[in-house]
């Protein structure tokens, strides 16, 4: 495997080492073939709200798995998650399901770019939507933690279609669509910054974003790969009140399994094959074993109190590294909306992608492999949120700000 992997974000380039591999998960910690223990807020790059191997979870994937594990035809699995969508994200009348968050959001560009008959897609710089080419352009934590500027082996003339603009800059964006407005397809976003550490919509962004695309005739896309079921069942499009077009989602609806999804009002969806021509397919699109696993934990979810009770443990557990960086005299900013949070080692105020990239990287990598020596997991690199799940509890999360007073003290040196 290039590098020891099959996704480039768990490789220790950032951080020096060699990358864990893992030989079982149970709630919020998993342990790794040397028997090392670790209290995990990666939770597998968001999906594991209610931690490893829940066990609703489990019995539902492994009952649906004596039934049959793929049919190539459709199941009541599949009308059950999409009502569940439907029923809590407020812009989506209509949810097509995929395989991964990267299928979903190569999907609805080209539902956009179908329906609009024009090319150019707008993005964010630090923004990821998954590898697709059209939006491998100043991709965000990936790229920038491996240190590649551009990745090479894409079209040019695809890449060309493809604007960036700094995040939260407003000004920026009404200029760009003042000037080539009527050849925009689409906008998309992350409607809480997640794949450049946390990087929340400062007030108006959002609401801007909404009015100039409508203005312009281009669709507004929310990828909420993240953000849906993150911040509240209805995703960050509820908690902030702003209807997109299409959303694109993945991570957490798959309660752990590869998952994506798309959707959006009747009228867009309808130019989706087979109602419409924009042609979009996929084998294992709906897999049952996704499907009883996404149903069990949208269930879980709906629950009374679990957001409320991650708002807590995320803002205890930030309340107490915050106490720690102050009182040790280092400069950090702390951002975090419900479970998704982050410390950079900055001094400047986090905004955006250049903010961001002022950070002490080699501070990080101190700090990382100080709290992997306490048994404490977080991503290996300083561009990465981290994801309190359901499961953690309060005496993990005091053992964790524990772990990071000495790795921080450590890191100091
Ligand atoms: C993870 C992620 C994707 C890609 O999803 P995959 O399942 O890894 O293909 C797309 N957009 C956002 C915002 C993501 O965080």
């Amino acid at each position: 495997m290039p590098g020891g992997v099959n996704s480039p974000v768990r490789a220790f380039n950032a951080v020096g080492g060699d990358p864990l591999f893992i030989k079982y998960g149970k709630g919020s910690r998993m342990t790794d073939v040397d028997g090392n223990e670790f209290i995990d807020y990666v939770s597998s790059w968001g999906p594991l709200i209610f931690g490893h191997a829940h066990p609703e979870i489990v019995s539902a994937i492994s009952r649906q798995a004596e039934l049959g594990t793929s049919y190539g035809a459709s199941t009541e699995l599949e009308i059950q998650l999409a009502e569940k969508i439907v029923t809590a994200v407020p812009s989506i009348e209509v949810v097509r399901m995929v395989t991964s968050g990267t299928e979903a959001v190569m999907s609805a560009l080209r539902l956009a770019r179908g329906i609009t008959a024009r090319d150019k897609i707008v993005k964010f710089e630090g923004c990821y939507h998954g590898h697709g080419d059209s939006l491998l352009v100043k991709a965000g934590s990936g790229l920038v933690s491996l240190g590649i500027p551009e990745c090479p082996g894409i079209v040019k003339s695809l890449a060309e279609k493809t604007l960036n603009i700094p995040y939260n800059d407003i000004d920026q964006v009404r200029e760009l669509f003042e000037k080539e407005g009527n050849e925009i397809a689409a906008l998309i976003v992350e409607p809480i910054g997640g794949n450049m550490g946390v990087v929340p919509p400062k007030p108006g962004f959002l609401e801007a974003l909404r009015e100039v695309t409508q203005k312009a005739g281009a669709l507004l896309i929310f990828d909420e790969v993240i953000t849906g079921f993150r911040v509240s069942l209805g995703g960050a499009q509820k908690l902030y009140g702003i209807t997109p077009d299409i959303t694109c989602m993945g991570k957490i609806i798959g309660g752990g399994l590869p998952v994506g999804a798309y959707g959006g009002s009747r009228q867009v969806m309808d130019y989706i094959s087979p109602m419409g021509s924009v042609y979009q397919a996929g084998t294992l699109s709906g897999n049952p074993l996704a499907m009883a696993a996404g149903n069990v934990m949208f269930d879980l979810l709906s629950k009374d109190g679990v957001y409320e009770s991650l708002e807590e443990k995320s803002a205890k557990l930030c309340q107490g590294l915050q106490q720690n960086v102050e009182a040790l005299g280092i400069d950090a900013q702390f951002t975090r909306v419900g479970s998704m949070f982050s410390m950079f080692f900055t001094s400047k105020e986090i905004v955006d992608f250049e903010s961001v990239k002022s950070c002490d990287t080699d501070f990080f990598k101190r700090y990382f492999n100080g709290l992997l020596e306490e048994g404490v997991y977080i991503a290996p690199s300083q561009f990465e949120a981290g994801f309190m799940s359901a499961v953690h509890t309060d005496e993990e999360i005091n053992l964790t700000i524990q772990a990071s007073r000495k790795a921080l003290t450590a890191a100091r040196g």
